[in-house]
Order: C-alpha cells, then sequence, then structure tokens
C-alpha cells in the first residue's frame, strides 16, 4: 500500500521529552512556554519579523483576513483549497475569481486589472504545489491600485525566492501545518506579517477579541494552537532539512521516469526557488490514459494519488452558480487533468518507481 501522504514524526522519546514539563506547568494552551519559543524558532527558519500561531490553517486566513481589515471584493484563485475562498466569505467579503497561467498554475496576473473595481480591496492568492506565485508582478499592480496582498502559502513552507522567504512576500501569507503538510504540528496554522502595527489585534482576534483580562477589543474567534501541537513543531522544526532532502529523491525518480513521455506534462521548476517538494504534480493532458484511467489504475494497486485541486473551487455545489466556469477555463481545464502522486518523506525512490511502472504501464 503507498498511500498518497505519510505524515512525518520524530522519535517518539524526543517528543516526549517535549510535552515532559508540561506535567509540571499545567499550561496547556493560551501562549505558554513552548508556544513561544516555537513562535521564536519559526521567525527564524522562516526568515521573517513576525508570526503568529493558530489551530488550523484555515482559522489562521480567516483571523489574516479579518486582521487586515480588507473590504468588500477580493480577488482570488479558483484553482487552490476550498479554505481560500471560503475563507474570503465567511469574513462576509466577496470573492471575484480570476482565472491562472497554464504555465505553472498561480493566478495570472495579466487578468488581474481587468477584475479590479472600486469595491477591491485585495488580491488572496495561492501558491501551488510550492510553485510560487508571480510575487513581484502581483506586487507592482497591488501598489498601483491600492490593494492588500495576502498568500495562502500552505503549500509553500519554509521555500525561498532567490533567498528571500516566501513570507516575506504580500502584506501576509498563511502556512498550514496540518499533519499532511510537508512541516506539520499535528494540526496547526501560522500566519506571517510584514507590519507589526497593522496586524497587532491578530493575537487578541485569536483568543476571542480578548485585549485585557475584561476587556473584548474585538469580535474574535477561538483560534489558538495548544502546547502539545507547539511542542510537535518544534520537534519537526529540527528534522525538517532531512525531511525535504528525502522527498526530493522520491521527486527526482518521478521526474526521471516522466520526463519526455508523450501526454504527461511536468510543471517546470521556476528559477530561484528553493522548493520543499510538497507535492509531485503530473498532468495527464493527450496521454493515452486519461487522468481518472490512471487514478483508478494505481488505485487498484493501493497505490493513492489525488485529484487536486479538483473541482476548481468556483464550482463547488455551496457556491451555487453564482460563478460561472466560462470565467475561469484555464483553472477548470487543468482541474480535470491533475494528479498529485504519493509523495512523503518515507517514500523510497524504489516506491516512486513502482508508481512508475503502473503509470507508464
Ligand atoms: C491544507 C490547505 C489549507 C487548509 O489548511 P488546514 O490547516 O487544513 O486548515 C488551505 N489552503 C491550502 C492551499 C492547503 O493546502
Amino acid at each position: 500500500m503507498i498511500p498518497v501522504t505519510r505524515s512525518s514524526m520524530p522519535a517518539f522519546q524526543e517528543y516526549c521529552e517535549a510535552i515532559k514539563p508540561m506535567w509540571e506547568s499545567r499550561w496547556l494552551s493560551n501562549r505558554g512556554a513552548i508556544h513561544r519559543e516555537f513562535e521564536g524558532r519559526l521567525k527564524d527558519y522562516l526568515g521573517v519579523p513576525n508570526v503568529a500561531l493558530f489551530a488550523n490553517g484555515h482559522v489562521a486566513m480567516e483571523v489574516a483576513i479579518q486582521t487586515s481589515g480588507i473590504r468588500g471584493e477580493v480577488i482570488t484563485t479558483p484553482f487552490t483549497h476550498i479554505s481560500t475562498s471560503h475563507a474570503i466569505i465567511r469574513n462576509g467579503l466577496t470573492p471575484v475569481f480570476c482565472d491562472i497561467n497554464e504555465v505553472d498554475l498561480t493566478i495570472d496576473e495579466n487578468r488581474l486589472e481587468a477584475l479590479i473595481t472600486p469595491r477591491t480591496s485585495a488580491i488572496v492568492a495561492t501558491h501551488v504545489y510550492g510553485y510560487v506565485c508571480h510575487v513581484e508582478a502581483i506586487q507592482r499592480i497591488a501598489d498601483q491600485y491600492g490593494l492588500t496582498v495576502i498568500y495562502d502559502a500552505a503549500h509553500a513552507f519554509g521555500e525561498t525566492i532567490h533567498g528571500v522567504g516566501i513570507g516575506n512576500y504580500g502584506d501576509a501569507a498563511m502556512f498550514s501545518t496540518h499533519a499532511t503538510k510537508v512541516f506539520h504540528t499535528i494540526e496547526g496554522g501560522v500566519v506571517s506579517f510584514r507590519d507589526a502595527e497593522r496586524f497587532r489585534a491578530i493575537d487578541n482576534i485569536t483568543n476571542f477579541g480578548f485585549t485585557g483580562n475584561d476587556t473584548i477589543g474585538y469580535i474574535g474567534t477561538n483560534a489558538r494552537m495548544n502546547e502539545f501541537e507547539a511542542a510537535m513543531g518544534i520537534c519537526n522544526l529540527r528534522h525538517i532539512e532531512d525531511e525535504i532532502a528525502k522527498r526530493k529523491q522520491a521527486a527526482t525518480r518521478y521526474t526521471e521516469r516522466l520526463t519526455g513521455v508523450k501526454g504527461i506534462r511536468l510543471i517546470e521548476p521556476q528559477p530561484g526557488v528553493t522548493y520543499n517538494y510538497a507535492y509531485y504534480p503530473v498532468i495527464f493532458d493527450g496521454y493515452r490514459r486519461n487522468r481518472e484511467e490512471i487514478l483508478s489504475l494505481l488505485a487498484e494497486h493501493d497505490m493513492i494519488a489525488r485529484r487536486y485541486f479538483y473541482p476548481s473551487v468556483d464550482s463547488a455545489e455551496c457556491y451555487g452558480n453564482a460563478y460561472p466556469a466560462e470565467k475561469t477555463p484555464v483553472s477548470h481545464y487543468f482541474a480535470d487533468r491533475v494528479l498529485t502522486l504519493p509523495l512523503y518523506a518515507d517514500l523510497t525512490p524504489q516506491e516512486a518507481d513502482a508508481v512508475c511502472d503502473i503509470i507508464l504501464g
């Protein structure tokens, strides 16, 4: 059996040591010592000036959007996790879907300007499979129109562009540290942000909006990361480079086997980006078997690939028919053709070979 993903774990004893102090302190949540230590280590690792920690990535994005104070319309990508557009709508804002580019499947900056109206206040875009958005071009447009930029960086933990941590781009960036991600805290989320003054309410909003023992300054939520999760984060952060190196070996084997096969497209690495090998996307476009056939064929051999992202989020059932598919044809095209192959640190190159044998067989 080859699952689509498998959580990295520190040694059992290492985690036990990390949580041991809590049997003395009895401080299990609410910005305890472990939480604060983890925050500091994360800032160093991500190379960002400020971070806030959360119960999960989705609520982290909801709180980042609320704290930034954006209003009205938000231009966003349809080729993402449903979390991104849900977070916009649950803040009472209106998503405006901008189609993606065909090269790396991130938001197409050339289509942004046509979607800007007097009500537009922000761009919320997703780095896809670790391929980063065209951050410079997006920032130029945002600056020109006075828009806030927030990135869903759930796929891009630890990546850099020409040595600059990905969390430094935009006004804020959200990382999910869910068990299935490259780096995890069991469940969890992180927001990095540039301007500490603008985001000063972020920890208060995460804790019901309390600004003092008896003062509630904001309509907040409960989105706190607990100490057990922070302890898992501290442990996993010690091993992240090794885990990424192991993922790279498996990914490299996929690339060796699948490059140059007619009807199979791989996404080219972007210059200057250090990857985390979070996912291995393969586009079946004119291959002798279509995506659904490959998915079932792999499943018959107990190998689990995933249609991801699927469906294009603008066509989610819960949004009714509010967003016609004709407006985002590229997103729909790729949502019908992409599979992400099994990829995790413990996946051996031999297992990657076995997956390729089925795809190419
Ligand atoms: C995983 C993921 C999320 C949601 O994160 P959770 O921690 O599961 O809430 C949001 N966006 C993207 C792109 C993701 O991959």
